[in-house]
């Protein structure tokens, strides 16, 4: 795989030194295995059962996946490789964000007063000169920007590596645009899998060429990656559906026939934006006509409904995913998921990219939830604190249907956790431990992250990379990428 990163002429003893970097990270990961005892922690546990919250011990397999958890001490027998004595410390389930754009990590604060279509312009100013490897290193930087965080998983949008003019409005037509240089798929499946992240791999379809282009192209990424038995961290494909930027039903049609031939999902950016929203619903019909509505299609942000939209994705069991922060950011509007929710759909939470959320922090996007949620309703009983940490864990893995994998702390799924310290800095006595980590606790309490029981964070030091190297990187890359965006744009 890493032979077919391409690759500039000029670039050729950056590439020598990437690969060997690459492979030296590929050790460094398997020697973080073992198995290990958290001990005296209050464990926030998501579960299903009653007993969610308690004071207590995990004990976790060299697989990486949880075999006991339970209160009290563990018993005397349980040995392991490793200890960590949580005292006082809280250990909850690692977030999940159901909608992430990764490689966009290193464009943030651009467009900054811009709806969706105006920021869009802003940043693709720049991404339109990226190389694949480019690519790989942003994915890296956004990566490891969500582990420290404490997102261990993430629902990711890759991009195609297709340059193409922005539109305007849901209106206009879409130019088909040219695929640059590859691959692009591959280097962000490889990023992710580098920095140690679990992810769902969504990928476009971009509409260059006949349907079995189209189709073929999802295929061959099917018969490498979800047939070869993929890296535990790679947990599935799937579509990043794409009727909101299209104008016509040809974008249904051939993302019905992939979902249908594959069996895979689909996330679809639905009903966004705030302009020609009429536009955006007429849309609803194609998506419904071509037969994807159901269990496998989830409507991304979902804002600018109607009564007939959301009876028909309640009859269809479709599903929603939320982006509160982005939403604000963006000036898109309000997703009313308290309402939502009350008629059945279910919804999953995320952050989107670092571009339009800036500061991938779940701890803020729960609160910006909530408070949006209990301001619009008027009621501080709308959504719960417990209700908010679930969606964005538990309730975002049974969306994204991984939810045997992760999204709780239970017997059987991986041990993707955090580990945060409400008194340190001190957040005060804690008299509701839930309520004191939804509503109190921010990322200067995250102490420590874990995936798959191997720890990637310590504070805020990702234990996966050389971050000096990956910042060398980025500055370097954007540097070019900049450069070549002002001499496009300077007069003659
Ligand atoms: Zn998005």
């Amino acid at each position: 795989m890493l032979m077919r990163i391409s690759r500039s002429n000029d670039h050729k003893k950056t590439a020598v030194l990437f690969v060997l970097y690459m492979v030296l990270a590929g050790v460094c990961n398997e020697t973080l295995a073992g198995s290990l005892l958290v001990k005296n922690a209050e464990l926030i546990t998501v579960s299903k059962g009653d007993n969610a919250v308690f004071r207590g011990f995990m004990f976790i397999n060299s697989e990486g996946r949880i075999e006991q958890i339970g209160p009290g001490e563990p018993p005397a027998e349980l040995q392991a490789d490793e200890v960590l004595d949580a005292l006082g410390k809280v250990v909850a389930p690692g977030f999940i964000s159901a909608h992430s754009h990764i490689y966009m990590s290193p464009l943030r604060g651009l467009g900054h007063d811009e709806n969706l279509y105006g920021w869009f312009r802003a940043w693709n100013r720049y991404l339109q000169h990226t190389t694949s490897e480019d690519i790989y290193w942003f994915t890296l930087h956004g990566a490891i920007d969500f582990l420290r965080n404490g997102i261990t998983t993430a629902y990711d949008f890759t991009y195609s590596g297709v340059v193409r003019e922005m539109v305007d409005d849901p209106k206009q037509k879409r130019a088909a645009g040219r695929f640059k240089n590859g691959p692009f798929e591959e280097n962000q499946i490889k990023a992710k899998t580098d920095a140690g992240l679990r992810f769902v791999n969504s990928v476009s379809m971009p509409e260059i060429g006949s349907d079995e282009d189209v189709i073929g192209r999802f295929a061959a990424l099917w018969e490498t990656y979800e047939k070869s038995a993929p890296d535990p961290q790679f947990l599935k494909l799937a579509i990043s559906g794409a009727q909101q930027f299209n104008p016509d039903p040809r974008t249904a049609r051939l993302e019905a026939a992939v979902m249908k031939k594959f069996g895979v999902i689909n996330q679809s950016h639905f009903l966004e934006s705030p302009n020609e929203v009429l536009a955006q619903q007429e849309k609803f019909q194609w998506y419904d006509d071509a037969g994807v509505l159901g269990p496998q299609m989830i409507f991304g942000h979902f804002i600018h409904t109607n009564d007939d939209i959301l009876s028909r994705v309640v009859e269809t069991g479709s599903k929603m995913s939320w982006q509160p922060t982005s939403n604000g950011r963006l000036g898109d509007g309000i997703a009313d998921v308290v309402t939502y929710r009350k008629m059945g759909i279910p919804v999953a939470v995320g952050l989107d990219d670092q571009s339009c959320t800036d500061v991938s922090d779940p701890f803020q996007n729960m609160r910006i939830g909530l408070y949006t949620m209990r301001g619009i309703h008027k009621n501080a009983k709308a959504l719960s604190v417990h209700d908010m940490l679930y969606l964005h864990t538990l309730g975002s893995a049974e969306v994204l249907g991984i939810d045997e994998q992760v999204g709780s702390l239970e017997v059987g799924k991986y041990a993707d956790f955090v580990v945060v310290d409400l008194r340190q800095p001190d957040t005060g006595p804690v008299y509701d431990v839930l309520a004191s980590y939804v509503l109190a606790s921010s990322l200067r309490n995250l102490k420590a992250v874990y995936v798959g029981g191997s720890k990637v964070v310590q504070s805020t030091k990702i234990l996966t990379f050389d971050e000096t190297r990956v910042r060398e990187e980025i500055d370097r890359r954007t540097n070019k990428m900049r450069e070549l965006a002002q001499s496009l744009d300077a007069p003659g």
